[in-house]
């Protein structure tokens, strides 16, 4: 018997998934634009008032496709899209650790999420605590019997740094947690949780998978046990994504391939332009070797991502100086979008935090973060170059 060989991911961006046969033939799928669908019979003895496509419920064709095209991609049995990334974070935080429960975090997640954490939790009966330290029995002094899961990202912002995933599922898998991630930053491209044995992976896929800084959406990935009871409290809460914003992310995705391996070696190409660049003190990437989880990333990532963070000799003023005299990238929060963004996280995706949480990140006042677009490479590191030598 032959072996079918699975499909790689530049196929399954174009074919996972989709509706078979094709609506009127449309080799796109069209929008649903209808908030009711018509019952099959007078009797209802045809169908069943719980089958009704109806938006919030996540059920148009639109949200099937994209969701059985998601879960192809993350090599989990079943995926759904949300209106947001914190509504696909925000569903999962508040269905997993149940009545009463306490879930083990890293440090340094997603502003959004650190705020559910802390401005939410307490409200709703639930606790938190971060990570301390990178050893799994340290951690294991951390459980506590309402001890219900454990939240991670694939890499962090803005230095992006690297768990051991390995053991973060063995230590899962060993205490009867729920692992939860938060693919964002690497996306299924460079890197697919679930075949480590993550239970749910998540996305803001305003970043990366729509890719065209256009649209909010978030995505819950993984087993059908999890992914089914997180659907159903995002569908008590309210938070599906609206037919054209599926139709946009369905069409942004179909090149995500292209687009994230160009952002990887763009990157990668920028990060050591800026770390041989004498005004430049320090380069975080994990493509380069100077990177403390180098051998990790190369262990378990097929690429980094378009996100390097630097700081500059000369402090503020410089990193200033500099996103002032550059002519391509646009100064602005984000990423995953075709074009080159530059940030201060101390003023602006880290801006929430105290000075002192701050430095315990590792984000200094000066550090600046780019997430590199779509834009030719020499276009780019010509820019950076006209803009440090003035
Ligand atoms: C942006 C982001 C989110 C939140 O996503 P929204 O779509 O803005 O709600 C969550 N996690 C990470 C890593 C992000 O970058």
């Amino acid at each position: 018997m032959s072996r079918k060989p699975s499909p790689r991911i530049e196929t399954q961006l174009v074919h996972a998934g989709e509706h078979k046969p094709r609506f009127a033939g449309a080799a796109v799928l069209p929008i649903f634009q209808s908030s009711v669908f018509e019952f099959p019979d007078a009797r209802m003895e045809k169908s069943n008032y719980h089958d009704l496509l109806y938006p919030r419920l996540n059920n148009l064709p639109n949200h099937k496709v994209l969701g059985d095209k998601l879960a192809a991609l993350e090599a989990c049995e079943e995926a759904f899209v949300s209106a947001s990334g914190m509504a696909a974070i925000s569903a999962a935080l508040l269905t997993v650790p149940g009545e009463g429960g306490h879930v083990l975090v890293q440090p340094g997640v997603y502003g959004g999420t650190h705020n559910l954490l802390s401005d939410d939790f307490g409200d709703l009966g639930l606790s938190f605590d971060l990570l301390e330290g990178e050893d799994p029995a340290q951690w294991a002094r951390q459980l506590r019997p309402q001890t219900r899961a454990i939240y991670v990202e694939a890499l962090t912002n803005p230095r992006l740094q690297i768990l051991d995933h390995a053991a973060v599922v063995q230590f899962a898998k060993a205490h009867g947690l729920v692992s939860i991630i938060d693919n964002t930053f690497a996306t299924p491209v460079n890197f697919q949780p679930r075949l480590l044995g993550y239970d749910l992976v998540l996305h803001s896929a305003t970043k990366y998978l729509n890719g065209h800084s256009d649209l909010t959406a978030g995505v819950v990935a993984g087993s059908r046990e999890w992914v089914e009871k997180v659907r159903k409290r995002l569908n008590h809460f309210g938070g599906n994504l609206d037919a054209h914003a599926c139709f946009l992310l369905h069409r942004g995705l179909k090149t995500l391939a292209l687009r994230v391996r160009h952002q990887n070696e763009t990157a990668q190409r920028l990060a050591e332009y800026l770390e041989s660049h004498a005004r430049v003190r320090q380069v975080s990437y994990p493509g380069l070797a100077s990177h403390p989880q180098y051998a990790r990333g190369q262990a378990w990532f097929r690429g980094f991502g378009g996100v390097l963070s630097f700081e500059l000799e000369g402090g503020v003023e410089a990193a200033c100086r500099l996103i002032e005299r550059l002519e391509l990238a646009v100064h602005g929060p984000s990423l995953g979008g075709p074009e080159t963004l530059i940030s201060r996280p101390a003023t602006s995706s880290h801006s929430g935090m105290s000075a002192e949480e701050r430095a315990r990140a590792g984000v200094s006042e000066s550090l600046v973060r780019v997430s590199v677009g779509l834009e030719a490479c020499d276009d780019l590191i010509e820019d950076f170059a006209q803009a440090l030598e003035a």
